[in-house]
Order: structure tokens, then C-alpha cells, then sequence
């Protein structure tokens, strides 16, 4: 079995400018979430940062990485237009992309997306569970019929975005609401998953299930190999029919 090449990227911000949120990822967000993958058979995790050149998204770690993980919170606007580029037309030609927390805001999730991505939220602590909506796909390989996070950020529907090719997670809060936890889209070749679980301030990333659905995740969006097919964004002129066709005048 070929083994699946992860880049995990991460702005890395909070995590230097916060003592707890430092003392909850000292190897920030990125390393731990590459450090449980590394864990896991078959998969091979980097990871990329906001301050490094080309924010580590270069044109060589874009065509070596199979899936794409993407954390942003504060920073999203600091993320430049080519690289967003260059990110969709590699998602469009069949890398995987997990889009985790408030990634739901990041410029690629939008540009994904086609929508706002705007929600609803709050930050109590309260008790978030998870529940399974899609028994039989792979990205809850594992689990049971839900799972709960005990201190989180609430998300509240309204979520705005298109409605998912197939959804794995509804997430039910303390305070009342609820949310598309877990939400999976295919675009062009690739496969876009949004996955809610990750607020900065808890430790959510160390949490067994959370871990388990996201090494689930990279599975599941890592490339299908096909043979023949276009640049996805490319229209070819196609002059000559595969058969052949002969019109009556
Ligand atoms: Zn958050």
C-alpha cells in the first residue's frame, strides 16, 4: 500500500503568543496533529507554517502532498491569493483537503466552498457531542454511535455552506444548538472535508476520537489514481469525435 503524504498546515500564531495555548501544543498545533499521524501506518505527516516562504506551500511540497490539513484562525487574511491558487487547482486535480475549526473562514475553504461559511458561536466551554449521521462511511471507521468532547467552543447553525455530498457529523451543544460537524464535498478530483472539533484553548487534538477521525479523514481523501484525465482547469477543444459521426445535410 502506497503511503499517504500529509502536509499539515498551521498559521501558528496563537500558539506563540499565548502561554496556555503554548503550554496545550508546545510543538503548536501543526506537531501535534503530524506527531498522532506519524503514529498511524501507511501515513507520512510534514507540516507548513503563515511565516515561512510561500507559507511553506511551495510548488514541490503541493505536488508531493497527497492531503492537505488546513488550521487558521487569526490570520486568514495574511494568506496571499497565489497560493490559494495554486492550493484549489491541486485540490481540483485530486489532493485531499481537511479543513478543521475556524479554517471554516480561511480563504480556501471559501474559494471551495462558493459561499460565506458564516456561523454562529460562543465560547463557554460547554459540552459538545458528536453524533454519527453517516453509520457506513469511512471517516467514522471506529467509532460508536457518537462521541463527546467535554470543554469546547459552541458552532451554531445557520452554517453557510453548500449542502454536502455527504454528511458524517451532526454536533449537538450543552447550550442548545446544533451544527454540521462533519461535512464531506467532492470537487473536481478531490475530496474537501470540514471537520468542527479544534478550538485552540482546549485540548482537543490530544482527544483519542478526534484523532481517530481525522487519520480516518486522510484516508478518505487521499487521491484515487485514474488514468487520462485533463488539468481540471482546463476546457479543451475537443475537434476530433471518439466515433465516428457522420452528419446528414
Ligand atoms: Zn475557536
Amino acid at each position: 500500500m502506497k503511503t499517504i503524504k500529509v502536509t499539515v498546515w498551521n498559521e501558528y500564531r496563537h500558539e506563540r503568543r499565548s502561554e496556555l495555548i503554548a503550554g496545550i501544543y508546545p510543538q503548536g498545533i501543526h506537531g501535534a496533529i503530524a506527531g498522532f499521524l506519524n503514529a498511524q501506518p501507511g501515513i507520512a505527516a510534514g507540516t507548513a507554517t503563515l511565516d515561512e516562504p510561500e507559507h511553506g506551500l511551495t510548488d514541490q511540497v503541493l505536488d508531493e502532498t497527497d492531503v492537505l490539513i488546513w488550521w487558521g484562525h487569526m490570520a486568514h487574511g495574511e494568506v496571499k491569493d497565489e497560493i490559494v491558487d495554486k492550493v484549489q487547482r491541486r485540490v481540483l486535480n485530486g489532493m485531499g483537503l481537511i479543513v478543521l475549526h475556524s479554517g471554516h473562514f480561511s480563504k480556501i475553504f471559501k474559494r471551495m466552498m462558493g459561499t460565506a461559511c458564516s456561523l454562529k458561536w460562543r465560547e463557554i466551554g460547554e459540552r459538545n457531542r458528536l453524533w454519527v449521521t453517516a453509520p457506513g462511511h469511512p471517516i467514522v471507521e471506529g467509532l460508536g454511535e457518537y462521541f463527546e468532547i467535554p470543554h469546547t467552543e459552541m458552532y451554531g447553525e445557520f452554517f453557510d455552506i453548500p449542502q454536502p455530498d455527504e454528511l458524517v457529523f451532526i454536533s449537538w451543544f450543552q447550550g442548545g444548538e446544533v451544527f454540521r460537524s462533519g461535512a464531506c464535498f467532492y470537487r473536481g478530483r478531490g475530496k474537501v472535508f470540514y471537520f468542527q472539533p479544534g478550538h485552540e484553548t482546549f485540548p482537543i487534538y490530544h482527544q483519542k476520537e478526534v484523532q481517530r477521525v481525522i487519520a480516518n479523514a486522510v484516508r478518505w481523501a487521499a487521491p484515487v489514481s485514474v488514468v487520462g484525465f485533463r488539468e481540471m482547469m482546463q476546457a479543451p477543444h475537443h475537434p476530433e469525435p471518439l466515433e465516428k459521426v457522420e452528419i446528414e445535410e
